[in-house]
């Protein structure tokens, strides 16, 4: 039966009893959104542009970024939205023309929005070309930043985003960002869990470290705790709170954030059939009991183990 659902399954997602929640695509260019299209998505909840410039010598231009970033737009000109996220670079995402050089810990350094700290004109440069780009293509973009640490931060970079017509948003990578959520979401119009970041923060466990992997494991009580504190933010203020990190991938863990009231899911394209099966064949209270379950649970051995009591 499960082998069947998984075929049958087209989108759009929801839960049995039809609690709609967004499946999104994880992208990295053109080519990648292209095939990403024909998935049955929604958009994409998470477009990575660092990954076009990691050969890149010079920033491009704002015409050749434009012509990029419309390519991906271009992608989803049907009716769909792309969240595209400005500049990630540093740390395991070198870029050469952003990049700071020999810090001491690069993943606790300048990377992601703190580029533009001392560079404004980076991050100026790449909404011109993101808003150039939804004029040109007609498809609506929203834009957010990753790597946000504190609520004044959001407000600048929200400030931006709307100057240029857009809707704006902020990752939640770092567990200050997670804590505050119900501050950020007073600036911003949508958050977005980096479940990859925020396990490697909130452990202080090198997520590219593999002997470390039972740390950097999404579900660890104390970063299902923070995702629980970022989705219950996003109901009260009555804003969209997605998680576009590997978490949202796991058939299981999926439901388990749609029951802490996650209202998007945003993964790689392999990802996106068998995560909407399966959410569509549990009801929306199991998402729930799950979650309780899970947040209850002592380690990430045994909130799986919770979770699956519920869920099948
Ligand atoms: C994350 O940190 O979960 C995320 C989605 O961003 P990236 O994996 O690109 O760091
Ligand atoms: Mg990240």
């Amino acid at each position: 039966a499960e082998r069947e659902a998984l075929a049958s399954w087209s989108g759009p997602g929801a839960t049995a009893d039809g609690r709609p929640v967004k499946i999104l695509a994880n992208v990295a260019d053109g080519e990648s959104a292209r095939s990403a299209s024909g998935a049955p998505v929604e958009g994409v909840g998470l477009f990575r542009t660092e990954l076009c410039f990691l050969n890149r010598s010079e920033e491009p231009s704002v015409e050749e970024q434009a012509g990029i970033y419309g390519e991906v737009l271009a992608a989803f000109g049907d009716g769909r939205y792309v969240v595209v996220r400005t500049l990630d670079a540093g740390s395991d995402k070198p870029v050469a023309f952003a990049t700071h050089e020999g810090e001491e810990n690069p993943a606790l350094g300048v990377r992601g929005l703190r580029l533009s700290f001392d560079n404004p004109g980076l991050l100026d440069r790449q909404l011109d070309a993101v808003a150039a780009a939804a004029k040109e293509t007609g498809t609506e973009a929203w834009v957010m930043a990753p790597m946000v640490a504190t609520v004044a931060e959001a407000e600048d970079f929200a400030a931006g985003v709307r100057a240029r017509g857009l809707k704006a948003g902020v990752m939640v990578e770092v567990p200050s960002a997670a804590l505050l959520a119900h501050r950020m979401l007073e600036a911003v119009d949508f958050l977005s869990i980096g479940t990859n970041d925020l396990t490697q923060y909130t452990m202080a466990a090198d997520r590219m470290a593999s002997d470390l992997a039972h740390l950097t494991d999404p579900w660890q009580p104390a970063v299902l705790q923070l995702v629980a504190i970022t989705a219950e933010a996003g109901r009260n203020a009555g804003k969209p709170v997605g998680v576009c990190g590997e978490a949202a991938a796991d058939p299981l863990l999926a439901c388990v954030l749609v029951g802490m009231g996650i209202t998007s899911l945003s993964m790689a394209a392999a990802a996106v059939r068998p995560v909407g099966a399966k959410l569509a064949g549990v009801t929306h209270q199991q998402c729930e009991e799950a979650a309780e379950a899970a947040l209850a649970a002592a380690d990430p051995v045994a909130a799986r183990d919770a979770a699956r009591a519920v869920l099948g």
